[in-house]
Parts: structure tokens; C-alpha cells; sequence
């Protein structure tokens, strides 16, 4: 069977590392040179909207899927003609958009953080007043890893915000005092089977991931995939998605979901019995899902900007590294760690150490 992916990054990366045991092979459609999935797949070098090589992509695979959501909704209905498409154009259009995912959860009863929309510094102001203060605006489209949001924290800095980010459709959230946030991978299969990881204990810095933990169990998982099993079934959605968290208290408020596999699902790889990349391609073939149970404790840090170097990760006790191919550049993902342990103590003595040395070599 042949895999189609719009997007080649390193999560098409790993789609295909896992998929090559499978006997699957994978095509991707990425405008980028040198891009890291290209190693383990064929590329086709072109723009997402170039329907040309949207029909060549379709001729050369069975399924379709994308590991890149700002895919542009006409290029999603395009494949959707042509091929079976996973997860479908309703899906990809409800996630690009911060405002249109807030009104769905919002309609399933999922608790958010008070928000509204703004499209003139006018509507900016009354936003914030609706949401009080301090309050995060962010781009209702193409925002990530922290990208297209400013903190707002008084009168003045409103209007700041507009001069960086006015002229695209705004939404504004009320800064939430979170105690911690967390993330629930689910996979939902073609014929509406539905298996969820444990809940993992994420750490932003600068807006970019830095650390996933899986509890064994987390007092809010169940209410977690309450909440998954709810959004996934509204948008009849196939394939793995991650559905973003902030914790307060005992209640959970809803961030965001993405509709593909996500970077606090990476642990997975080493701690859980199938990875969410293995999951992912099961449900968009319609294939069984796999077993989404924690082997033992493990954690996942991010290697951003820079890495230590591979021998001394390697020295690490239970250490797995996943590197993408990619050079060093500030801010950059360049490759993740797992770590994995038999006990908890174990992994928090490893994850000391390695979290020091990563620290310490990343940038930005
Ligand atoms: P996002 O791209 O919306 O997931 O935002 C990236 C990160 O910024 C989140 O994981 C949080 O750490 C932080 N953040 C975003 N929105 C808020 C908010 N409304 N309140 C507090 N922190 C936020």
C-alpha cells in the first residue's frame, strides 16, 4: 500500500519509519528542499495548491493524509475528490481555525477559556474587555509552536498587538493561571473504534514544547477522553489527534486539538506498546487500532535549537534518540529524546541529568 502526505517534515518522517515495517510505502507533497522526510519516501517538490501535483500525488497512492494542518482547504477538497482523505476536510478546516474549533467545542459542552473574536483594533479593545486582563491574542489561522500570539497585560500593549498582528482575523483568550497543561492523543479508527494514550503532562517555553510526561494514572484521564471521544466523533474523524489541555484545579479548559500526530504524542515511540505514528496509519488503512498502554514510565524532551552530542545521549540509561535530519538553527525542532525506565525513580534521576545536558545545549 502506498501512503500520500501533504507535508514532509519530521512527523512525515516518523509516519514513514513506522509504516516501512508495515510493508507501506509513502509519497509526500512538500514545496520545501532538502525536506527531512524526503530520506524515507518520494517527494514531490511543489506548492500545496499546485492541483497538478496534487493529481500526480493522488495517482501515486492509495490513502491520503497530512502531517502539516495549514493545508489549504481547496487542496484538501481536490485530494478529498480523488482519494479516500484522513482525517476528512471538516476536520482539517475545524482546526485550522482557533475561533471555529472554540465555537465546536463550546457546542459539546467543553469548558474554555473566555475568548473573542476581533477583526479592527476597535474590536480589539472590546475583545479585552470581554475576556478582562491580561489576555493572549493570537492569529485565529496559521499560528504554531507560539508563533502569531501576543501577551496582553495592559491598555497600551493592545495596541501593540495590533501593529504585530492586526490585518488577519484575531482571537483573544483570557490568560489562564493554569497549574499544568496536558495533552490527550486519541485514534479513532474507520469504523468508529476509538483508543486513547494516557494523558501526558506537557512544559512550554517561549510557546515551544519542551517536555511530555504519560502519567499511569492521571486523575484526569477519563474526563481527557470524555472530551477527545466527543470532538472526534462530531467531526466522524479517522486517523490520531491530540487535544491540548490547560488544568486548573480539577478542570480541564480545552486549547486547541490537531488533526494529526502530535509532539506530545512522541513518547509513544518507546513508552507505549504502538506508537500514535503506527495508530495513525491503522486508522486511516482502516486496519485494527493497537494497544495505547504505557510500557513504563517514560518522558519525551524536545531538542530544540541545538542537541548534545549523540554520545553522550546515548550514555543515558534508557535513552532512545530521534534525531530529523535537520541542521542546527535557533528555535528549531531538530529532534526529540525518550526516556524509559522499570521504575519511577529511575526515570526521575534520568531525566535530571538529561534534561541538564539538553538545557544546556539547546537554543532558543
Ligand atoms: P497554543 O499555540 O495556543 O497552543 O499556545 C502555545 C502555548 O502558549 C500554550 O501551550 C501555553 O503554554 C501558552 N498559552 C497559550 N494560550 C494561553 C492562554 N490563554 N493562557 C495561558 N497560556 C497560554
Amino acid at each position: 500500500m502506498k501512503i500520500g502526505v501533504l507535508g514532509a517534515g519530521q512527523l512525515g518522517r516518523m509516519l514513514a519509519l513506522a509504516g516501512h515495517p508495515l510493508g507501506l510505502s509513502f509519497v509526500f507533497l512538500d514545496p520545501a528542499e532538502g525536506a527531512c522526510a524526503a530520506p524515507v519516501g518520494t517527494q514531490i517538490h511543489a506548492a500545496y495548491d499546485d492541483t497538478d501535483a496534487l493529481g500526480r500525488l493522488c495517482g501515486a497512492v492509495d490513502v491520503v493524509t497530512y502531517e502539516f494542518e495549514n493545508v489549504p482547504a481547496a487542496a484538501a477538497a481536490y485530494v478529498a475528490e480523488h482519494r479516500p482523505l484522513f482525517p476528512g476536510p471538516k476536520a482539517l478546516a475545524t482546526a485550522q481555525d482557533r475561533a471555529a474549533e472554540k465555537a465546536l467545542f463550546e457546542k459539546l459542552g467543553i469548558p474554555v477559556p473566555r475568548n473573542a473574536c476581533a477583526d479592527s483594533l476597535e474590536a480589539l479593545r472590546a475583545a479585552v474587555a470581554k475576556t478582562g486582563l491580561p489576555a493572549v491574542v493570537k492569529t485565529r489561522r496559521m499560528g504554531y509552536d507560539g508563533k502569531g500570539q501576543r501577551v496582553v497585560r495592559n491598555e497600551a500593549d493592545i495596541e501593540t498587538a495590533w501593529a504585530h498582528l492586526g490585518g488577519v482575523p484575531l482571537i483573544v483568550e483570557q490568560w489562564v493561571p493554569f497549574d499544568r497543561e496536558v495533552s490527550c492523543i486519541g485514534v479513532r479508527g474507520r469504523d468508529g473504534d476509538c483508543r486513547f494514550y494516557p494523558i501526558a503532562t506537557n512544559v512550554h517555553r517561549a510557546g515551544i514544547l519542551r517536555q511530555s510526561t504519560p502519567a499511569v494514572d492521571d486523575p484526569l484521564q477519563t474526563l481527557a477522553e470524555q472530551h477527545t471521544h466527543k470532538v472526534m466523533a462530531a467531526l466522524d474523524y479517522v486517523g490520531v489527534m491530540a487535544f491540548e489541555f490547560f488544568v486548573s484545579g480539577d478542570r480541564l479548559l480545552a486549547n486547541e486539538i490537531a488533526p494529526r500526530v502530535h509532539n506530545s504524542g512522541h513518547w509513544t515511540q518507546d513508552g507505549a506498546h504502538t506508537s500514535q505514528f503506527e495508530n495513525h496509519l491503522r486508522a486511516i488503512l482502516g486496519w485494527p487500532l493497537g494497544d495505547t498502554g504505557l510500557r513504563g514510565p517514560c518522558s519525551m524532551l524536545n531538542l530544540i535549537g541545538d542537541a548534545p552530542a549523540t554520545a553522550a545521549l546515548l550514555a543515558l540509561p534508557g535513552a532512545r534518540l530521534h534525531l530529523y535530519g535537520k541542521s542546527a538553527r535557533e528555535g528549531r525542532k531538530i529532534g526529540h529524546l525518550n526516556l524509559c525506565a522499570d521504575t519511577p525513580a529511575a526515570l526521575a534521576a534520568t531525566l535530571e541529568t538529561a534534561a541538564a545536558q539538553v538545557e544546556a545545549a539547546s537554543r532558543g
